[in-house]
């Protein structure tokens, strides 16, 4: 028979059979059997062994409680599900075994703490196919609970790759049909939990409609849904306040490969964040800002008026440097917002980042003032968002001791003069010695005994002490307890109290210290809305003081938006690449395209400059799409309604295609979906493979986008075939571009010039 402890846990092991469990014993997770084994390695700890009942013994291995954040994050970003047990009742006051249940069950998409990286998101994604794809991601550690529907599976599989989801959650047969999960953390649920709309329609009532409307993306957030409650343990995770979606029409959808070759958050070279767009536009104070950032950065607008808006508010604080600074500095005092809060949401938040959210919640009036303060109407429209929280603020101050510990359940908690009872509490337990001087004291003054002690040992606890020869003078409430050579020793009733409250206090203290606590996070909990309302402005308002910084730092213009077809730059630069060249080194060039010049063929020798130009020219429309100003000196530039990029011929070999292939897919898939209004850049198209084949694919290329019948997008098209350089005069629209170069004797210098008409020789 195994012992009643391992019965327990047989039947928590039962409830969540494909995660290790991590069984609470006292100040231990331990793990036991084949979890144990498991584990062990992973986290770097010894690998024991417990008696399991009839002589059986059982792996077994334990963390600490309090490292849990340490531990937690290895075994679940090493693709492993963890289920937290914990004990559910006060052992001491226990009959018997200890109550344990599953607290919640942590996966890699439902991680919420220590995070891999603050400043990226981390989704948990969900896919659902009937006609048309459905796809709902969320962010569990914010809150961001997101829908969209495409029948496209090209797009679908973008977009996922933009979210690079920690797991991607569907039917065991999508997945199967669809290679591309493979690339993900996979989890696999019943096509039931995916019917489950009605539960999600109830809770995000407000979004009934959209819901309704996108049913694919509707059943996909069923399932998430219904996967988030039941790994979370939680019907009610008040953080995700509401569903919300987009569209192809307001987004610019950028696919995998032009999102890699702009390099727009990860670099190609180094897949980290240097030499990357988004380290030169991000400076923002809060992460909370940079994940937003990031957002905006691969999710371009597609709407005029919504950039415009964008691009105001960017202006007005380019033009007012003192509101950048000051609201930079207030941004520095920021904490992240919006994981606090979702803290608050799974109750898992502690004392010390209540104090963080106060202290960031007190910084809001300040903010209110310096917006108040500046001549800009539009960044005043953050004002109400940033209202409605002063009181709360002041009450966690009030409530919270500055040097709260990171335990929740060991005191320490409330500040002084918060609350009278714990006060009281507190001045017993602590403050037992004036208590004592001051009964002596006045039992010296009421029985006139001037050598009356109070004294303490362990078998008779406290107690008053009187020698001999006063013990005359004794009251008749004094009992008397001990007789030593000298003295009596007595007790009082009110010393019986007192020592029975100097025990007692102590763990009351905790206890009530505990309780005031919740109600502190609970009475931040019902605020949930309403900070998450202030963060996200938050956000906005150090988005776009990061952007007007940048432009006031590097020199950046604010194009003008134009829907004519004309694409006209004055002295461009690459925001990038002008970083890592010295100060003054970077050659700018100009950029003049329009519906009847709208594809240039670019010749040159290597290393003259040509990718550099072409990406600039995209980086500069994105950044344009997405709000920001812009480095050049004049810009105006019509609005594209998708980008596209093919550039060099980055082998796709764990994929284990060639070079060819890659490529012809990639100018197929770019061919099929770019419009007249769309920006192509084709980089050495033809490259990988011979000569000949790759002059007429290169040649073909040019010849379906010019012309009279053709596509027309506007196209940056860089090749080392000087053929191609004879189209300008075949095709209409074609003209030819080529990069600067002077010969000073054998060597040839790069001017980094771009300059109207073909290379006169290919180098
Ligand atoms: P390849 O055909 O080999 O790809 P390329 O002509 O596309 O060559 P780039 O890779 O664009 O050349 O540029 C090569 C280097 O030249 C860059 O790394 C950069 O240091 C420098 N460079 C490019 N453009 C400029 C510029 N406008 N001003 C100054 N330096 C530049």
């Amino acid at each position: 028979m195994a012992t009643p402890m391992m019965q327990q846990y047989q039947s928590l092991k039962q409830q969540a059979p494909d995660a290790i469990l991590f069984f609470r014993l006292g100040d231990f997770y331990e793990m036991f059997g084949a979890d144990a084994e498991l584990a062990a390695p992973i986290l770097e700890i010894a690998l024991t062994g417990r008696d399991a009942g009839e002589g059986q013994r059982m792996p077994m291995c334990g963390v600490p409680f309090h490292a849990l954040d340490n531990y937690l994050p290895k075994l679940v970003m090493a693709g492993h599900k963890v289920a937290i047990c914990e004990q559910v009742e006060d052992p001491a006051a226990s009959k018997g075994i200890v109550r344990r249940e599953i607290i919640r069950i942590v996966s890699p998409g439902t991680l919420t703490d220590t995070l891999p990286d603050e400043d990226d998101h981390h989704y948990l994604a969900a896919i659902y196919y009937e006609l048309e794809w459905g796809l709902a991601f969320a962010d569990l550690s914010t809150g961001v609970f997101t829908i969209f529907q495409t029948s496209s599976d090209e797009i679908l599989f973008a977009e996922i790759a933009r979210l690079h989801p920690a797991e991607l959650v569907a039917t065991e047969e999508l997945m199967k049909k669809n290679r591309r999960c493979a690339a993900y953390y996979c989890t696999r649920r019943e096509k039931k939990s995916f019917k489950q709309t009605a539960a999600l329609r109830e809770r995000f009532a407000q979004q009934d409609r959209l819901l309704a409307e996108l049913d694919c993306a509707a059943q996909a957030a069923a399932g998430l849904w219904s996967y988030i409650q039941e790994m979370t343990c939680s019907a009610d995770l008040a953080h995700f306040l509401a569903i919300s979606t987009y569209t192809d029409e307001e987004c610019m959808l950028l696919d995998q490969w032009t999102r890699r070759n702009l390099e727009l958050s990860e670099s190609l070279r180094g897949k980290d964040r240097k030499g990357t767009l988004f380290e030169v536009l991000n400076l923002t104070k809060t992460a909370f800002g940079a994940r937003l950032l990031r957002t905006w950065l691969e999710q371009p607008l597609l709407r005029e008026a919504a950039i415009q808006q964008r691009l105001d508010r960017v202006e007005d604080l380019v033009n007012d440097a003192f509101a950048r600074a000051d609201l930079a500095k207030l941004l520095t005092g920021v904490y992240d917002l919006e994981r606090l809060t979702a803290k608050v949401s799974y109750g898992s938040v502690n004392a010390r980042e209540l104090l963080s959210l106060a202290h960031t919640l007190r910084q809001l009036p300040p903010f209110r003032s310096v917006l108040e303060g500046s001549v800009s109407q539009r960044l005043q429209a953050y004002l109400p968002a940033l209202c409605g929280l002063d009181e709360l603020a002041q009450h966690l101050t009030e409530g919270i001791h500055p040097e709260a510990p990171v335990s929740t359940k060991e005191g320490g908690i409330i500040r002084p003069g918060f609350s009278q009872p714990i006060d009281a509490l507190r001045e017993i337990a602590a403050g037992g010695k004036n208590f004592l001087t001051r009964l002596e004291t006045s039992e010296r003054e009421r029985t006139g005994i001037r050598s009356l002690k109070v004294g303490f040992n362990k078998v008779f606890g406290y107690y008053l002490e009187v020698t001999h020869a006063n013990t005359q003078s004794v009251p008749p409430d004094y009992q008397r307890k001990q007789t030593l050579a000298n003295a009596e020793r007595y007790i009082t009733a009110e010393l019986k109290a007192y020592e029975q409250k100097i025990l007692e206090s102590e763990s009351r203290l905790t206890e009530m210290e505990y309780e005031e606590f919740l109600k502190l996070r609970d009475q931040t909990r019902s605020a949930i809305p309403r900070i998450l309302r202030a963060a996200k402005a938050l956000a906005e308002i150090d988005v776009f003081v990061s952007w007007a910084e940048a432009a006031a730092r590097y020199h950046y213009v604010r194009p003008q938006l134009r829907t004519d077809g004309i694409i006209s730059i004055t002295e461009g630069r690459h925001p990038v690449v002008e970083q890592v060249l010295e100060t003054g080194v970077f050659v700018p060039n100009d950029t003049q395209m329009s519906p009847g010049q709208h594809l240039a063929v670019i010749t040159g020798p290597n290393m003259a400059g040509k990718s550099t130009y072409m990406r600039q020219v995209a980086l500069l429309v994105l950044m344009a799409h997405i709000g920001s100003f812009i480095p050049a000196e004049k810009a105006s530039i019509a609005l594209v309604d998708r980008i596209f990029t093919r550039v060099g011929a980055s082998d796709d070999l764990a994929g284990g295609q060639s070079t060819f292939m890659v490529e012809m897919r990639e100018v197929a898939h770019i061919l099929s979906n770019a419009t007249a209004r769309s920006l192509l850049i084709f980089d050495e198209v033809g490259r990988g493979t011979s000569t000949y084949d790759g002059l007429s694919i290169a040649w073909a290329v040019v010849e379906y986008l010019a012309g009279q019948r053709a596509l027309q997008s506007k196209t940056l098209f860089a090749t080392h075939y000087h053929e191609l350089t004879q189209l300008a005069e075949q095709l209409p629209g074609v003209f030819n571009l080529h990069v600067g170069v002077k010969e000073r004797g054998e060597d040839v210098v790069f001017l980094h010039k771009i300059l109207p008409g073909g290379a006169d020789r290919s180098y």
